[in-house]
């Protein structure tokens, strides 16, 4: 059961790496998408895009890539009151959140991943996730993960192996990682259609991708790509 995965893939370049990454690794992967009222549905478009890249332009991963399974997850915006499923400018609350964190949420999606997984017979789930750069997410850290994957094996009964590829890397050293995996046609895939921006732009190219340019998300990003670019600056 070890030889097939799920991927939280979400169109962003941290789940389209993983997914790329677990394409890399298994014989079969599928993958998990969840629509919650995302303010800008930009990164679902995104994510169709990166299939279509990797279809493509990656025929022996095309011949791995199994069904896509998209949740709708609307009831996360009547318990949410954030920048991503509202109006409100992105702001950073007391102790480092930024209001754009849905708390727990990836509890809940590797949650619904797991049943998700059991009912296909994947016992692998490929989540994003990383403490190196991170936004403070209590639930990207790796204990939390740890603690999760313990949870899930113990309620569904059934082993689950929780990867994060990503974790111990920073955003840098995630386009070296792309270009191991998929050469420069890769890095360009992801380069210009994976998503990052929060406030949704996906019209202004800059060299690391599409994006404002300002929000926290593109300036990561925009950080990670001159990092990859002159190591030496990094
Ligand atoms: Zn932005």
């Amino acid at each position: 059961m070890h030889h097939k995965a799920l991927v939280l893939f979400s169109g962003g370049q941290d789940s389209a790496t993983c997914l790329a990454w677990a394409l890399d690794r298994y014989d079969h992967v599928e993958t998990i998408g969840f629509d919650y009222g995302q303010r800008h549905r930009v990164e679902l478009d995104c994510r169709q895009r990166v299939f279509e890249g990797l279809r493509n332009e990656f025929p022996h991963w095309a011949a791995k890539l199994g069904q896509d399974h998209m949740l709708d997850l609307g009831l996360l915006g009547q318990i949410s009151d954030t920048a991503l499923t509202d109006e409100k400018a992105i702001s950073f609350a007391q102790g480092g959140l930024p209001n754009t964190f849905v708390p727990g949420r990836n509890l809940l999606f590797f949650t619904f991943a797991a049943a998700i997984a059991y009912r296909r017979g994947i016992s692998v789930l490929v989540g994003g996730m990383c403490e190196t750069d991170y936004s403070g997410y209590p639930d990207c850290r790796d204990d939390t993960l740890k603690a999760l994957q313990v949870t899930l094996g113990l309620g569904l009964d059934q082993r689950f192996v929780i990867e994060t590829p990503l974790m111990w890397i920073d955003k840098a050293r995630t386009w070296q990682l792309t270009e191991q995996l998929g050469g420069t046609g890769l890095v360009e895939l992801l380069r210009l259609q994976s998503h990052s921006c929060y406030l949704g732009d996906h019209s202004t190219l800059h060299a690391w991708g599409y994006g404002c340019g300002s929000c926290p998300a593109c300036e990561l990003r925009a950080k990670g790509w001159a990092g990859y670019k002159s190591p030496s600056r990094a």
